[in-house]
């Protein structure tokens, strides 16, 4: 049974999710001055206008700004709108976890750094490699030959913890719920650690802050039988999130990845766009939870 059901699991639930490189970080890392150049001539742009993009539904008008990325402005009076959560490349289709997974574990790991792949590899293999990694004998992690990213501290998962946090308000309203444990091998979610992904680089200096990997099943599948749980695996740079502001947010971010909303938002004041300007849920995250978690799912985690 359990060959049937690993067949049907899609692995394609992996979202890239930058993070600007600050002067301070160019400073550890010689040989980037491409890069730093870069940057400041962003900086000393002129305003500029961008296409404009849209997830569906009438076209919106392009924007004004210095933007490092595209990105979108809500026309006044809309910012509690939702904007749509689903899985693009499972057509927008929608994913969340079930009741019956709750509380959802969490897993933060002691800066643990998963064997190096190229970026584009991460999303085939790391929920798989984990899970594997669990199963051998001993204590977890033991003999897996981990390494430490650089520049972890314990302070730094007090700071994911406290992005993760972020969403707690969600609990009292039924959505969800979740919990912090010490066991690996009881978690749902589980956070690793990476000095930079490889190979991650966009132009303009644009580097990928944080990674969050996890496999679906279809919601009907995942009710007839029981399915093995590979962790939703979640990694974070350490070496882009160098200020605890930076590490907060953007581990707020890869969680609500982990929570389901797959895609990210279209608008830079939202917490889910993919170079966000802002560090905290906005109105239009928490209608797009609460639309999430009150649907439907055609997958689930
Ligand atoms: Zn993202």
């Amino acid at each position: 049974m359990r060959r049937a059901i690993e067949g049907l699991k899609i692995n394609c639930s992996a979202l890239a999710c930058l993070g600007i490189l600050s002067g301070a970080f160019l400073g550890f890392l010689p040989g980037e001055g491409a890069q730093a150049q870069q940057i400041g001539q962003v900086r000393k742009l002129q305003r500029a206008t961008f296409q404009s993009f849209s997830s569906g539904g009438e076209p919106l008008e392009p924007v004004g700004g210095v933007h490092l990325a595209p990105g979108l402005e809500r026309r006044p009076g809309t910012g509690g709108q939702v904007y749509n959560p689903g899985e693009p490349s499972l057509n927008m289709a929608l994913c969340r976890w079930e009741p019956k997974k709750m509380p959802l574990k969490i897993w933060i790991s002691p800066g643990l750094q998963l064997p190096e792949k190229p970026f584009s590899e991460l999303q085939k293999v790391r929920p798989d490699e984990v899970f594997e990694m669990l199963r051998q004998p001993g204590a977890p992690f033991e003999n897996c030959g981990l390494t430490q990213a650089r520049e972890w501290t314990e302070d730094v998962n007090y700071q994911v913890a406290a992005g993760i946090e972020q969403w707690r308000e969600f609990e009292k309203e039924g959505l969800f719920s979740f919990g912090f444990t010490d066991d690996p091998r009881q978690a749902h979610i589980m956070v690793f650690f990476v000095d930079s992904f490889k190979d991650s680089t966009s132009p303009g200096g644009i580097m990928v802050g944080g990674n969050t990997c996890a496999q679906l099943y279809p919601y009907d599948v995942a009710q007839r039988v029981n399915i093995a749980q590979k962790p939703v695996v979640i990694e974070m740079s350490t070496l882009v999130n160098r200020s605890p502001e930076k590490m907060i947010a953007a581990s707020c971010h890869e969680f609500g990845h982990a929570l389901g909303i797959k895609a990210h938002s279209p608008y830079r004041d939202d917490i889910m766009h993919e170079n966000r300007v802002v560090d905290y849920l906005s109105p239009a995250d928490k209608a797009t939870i609460r639309a999430l978690y009150k649907s439907k799912p055609a997958y689930v985690m």
